[in-house]
């Protein structure tokens, strides 16, 4: 997700109260830790008109222990009319948005779970969309609906029932969506078949990758489809499909070759592109973006012409399909890993693409924002609003602002080569993988393991860079005084824990790398002249703000 706007979430959320506490992920309930999901069967009719949705939703589990009862998430707006195990209805009961379902019997543990939840209703309408998600119900200007579906702060219940947690993905999901005439509904994974079908068309979409339940996505619109092929790394002919409103189809031709070039990149220093079996796609979407699984969700109004020349709001959602798609947090306390990783991809393109003097100036813009209230990955467990909301209220981009810093110092101690060798390895840890397309290529990654990888590349324990940066909130202060001839440096820490971050210093015109063994050095000026830190590749408290003026000095 994207964070330009949040400050609008918070102001909406000043005039209707916090009315929806509905969260993804946490605790996970019991009989949703019994179960493995397989599979998602979601075959559903979208009507615009009376803004509704109905239909059913197939989901097929392995049981990791014997099983008698499922309890799937599912917005409470949704009725359910019936469910069904095996060929027969059985009894449940839908309240506190949860369907729980008695079996007709006992599955044993390897045996397989398989519950049909037939439903509809109005679905939540998405009050600050993809911050608040739900139901987009838009028109184009000709009065065409242009609708999508937003849900990660919320999980995938708002509009279909699941199994809300970010810990299990399925291995696979299906999707038949009937849309009226005239519609396409641009989906993850591959458009197997379109039929017309009474009242419309039902497009049949089949995700062959495990996918986040949140980056399943509807969009459906009278789009024109721009088609292309990717040259992979790997030399495989990926499909790149562009959903563009009609009148935006000249702006979106204009705009491809520049989405080439953000895959590209990110391959270059992240490895393949994850889901070369299916597509990469994209849908102009009536809010601002959302990183749904090969169909980026694309609201940023095709504005390149924006700082540096660049579509940030694309780039940033594309980086997801590694940082988020393929790597994916198992419990969101370590979603810093999505959204603080993907926004240094921004940074990186910059410096690839612009120069090392537009990665600096994102770098400078990205520090001013820091709040260090609170740790970008607490180790307790956390649900989606938890960690994304600040409780304190106000603007918080630590998550993504401090996150590409971490990278950005983690890159300083690492040295280029063994931190790019190692950004790799945490995007494919074996490069075996990197060849992979049947689904085994991603997997869930802990702020523990990133650190183990870094460890691996940088021969020397992290514990100290990890446990100070994302653990606990407060910056480390760097005293510096000058003592004579001689410059004494001094790491503060909070709770004076050990702090052995080497300090780059400019002497003369050479920058050394000055090791801090204990948190101290003293340095010899021999009449030199010097700086600290020249490039700002330290996250410590600043004296002040450092401004583009200050980088110049
Ligand atoms: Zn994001």
């Amino acid at each position: 997700m994207a964070h330009r706007a949040i400050l609008g979430w918070f102001l909406l959320l000043a005039t209707v109260g916090a009315q929806d506490a509905n969260a993804s992920g946490g605790r996970l309930l019991p009989e949703q830790a019994a179960i493995d999901v397989r599979h998602y069967d979601l075959a559903l009719t979208v009507d615009p008109q009376a803004k509704t949705i109905s239909g059913a939703c197939t989901m097929t589990a392995r049981a990791l222990t014997s099983v008698e009862r499922v309890a799937l998430h599912l917005d409470q707006r949704l009725t359910v009319s019936s469910v069904v195990v095996g060929e027969r209805q059985v009894p449940f009961t839908h309240a506190d948005g949860l369907v729980r379902v008695t079996l007709p019997g006992p599955v044993a543990e390897g045996g397989e779970v398989a519950v049909t939840i037939a439903y509809g209703g109005a679905p939540r309408v998405a009050p600050n969309p993809p911050w608040k998600g739900g139901f987009t119900w838009k028109e184009t200007r000709d009065g065409q609906p242009w609708i999508a579906t937003s849900c990660q702060g919320e999980g995938a219940d708002l509009w279909w029932p699941c199994k809300d947690h970010p810990s299990d993905k399925p291995e696979t999901f299906d999707l038949h969506i009937t849309v009226p005439r005239g519609l396409v509904c641009a989906s993850n994974g591959t458009l197997r078949k379109v039929e017309r079908v009474k009242g419309g068309r039902r497009f049949h979409w089949h995700v062959a990758n495990p996918i986040s339940n949140y980056c399943v996505a509807l969009n459906i619109a009278p789009y024109t489809v721009l088609k292309t092929t990717f040259v992979s790394v790997d030399g495989t002919r990926v499909p790149v499909e562009f959903y563009a409103l009609p009148r935006n189809e000249a702006k979106a031709k204009k705009f491809l070759p520049e989405v080439l070039d953000h895959l590209k990149q990110m391959e270059e220093i992240c490895g393949p592109y994850p889901f070369r079996n299916e597509k990469y796609g994209v849908a102009e979407t009536p809010h601002l973006g959302m990183e749904h699984q090969t169909i980026i969700a694309y609201g940023n109004k095709y504005r390149v012409r924006q700082a540096f020349n660049y579509d940030w709001l694309h780039h940033h959602e594309m980086s997801h399909e590694w940082w988020g798609n393929l790597v994916t947090c198992k419990d969101w306390r370590d979603m810093w890993i999505h959204e603080g990783i993907g926004t240094y991809m921004q940074a990186l393109y910059l410096e690839s693409r612009r120069g090392p003097e537009a990665y600096a100036v994102q770098m400078t813009k990205k520090r001013r924002t820091l709040r260090n209230s609170r740790p970008i990955a607490p180790r307790a467990s956390q649900d989606s609003k938890q960690i994304y909301f600040n409780p304190k209220g106000g603007f918080d981009n630590d998550l993504y602002d401090k996150g590409s810093w971490v990278m950005h110092t983690l890159r300083w101690v690492l040295g280029d080569k063994q931190f790019f060798k190692a950004l790799r390895r945490m995007a494919y840890p074996d490069p075996k993988l990197e060849k992979v397309t049947d689904g085994s290529q991603g997997r869930f990654a802990t702020t523990e393991g990133l650190r183990a990888i870094a460890e691996e590349h940088h021969g020397e324990d992290l514990r100290w860079f990890f446990d100070l940066y994302v653990r606990q909130p407060a910056l480390p202060e760097l005293v510096v005084k000058k003592d004579g001839g001689r410059l004494q440096l001094a790491w503060k820490t909070p709770g004076d824990v050990e702090f052995p971050m080497p300090v780059p210093v400019k002497l003369g015109k050479k920058i050394v790398r000055v090791p801090m063994p204990g948190g101290k050095a003293t340095v010899a000026l021999k009449g030199r002249v010097y700086e600290v830190d020249p490039n700002h590749r330290l996250l410590k408290v600043e004296p002040r703000r450092p401004g583009r003026r200050g980088r110049r000095r």
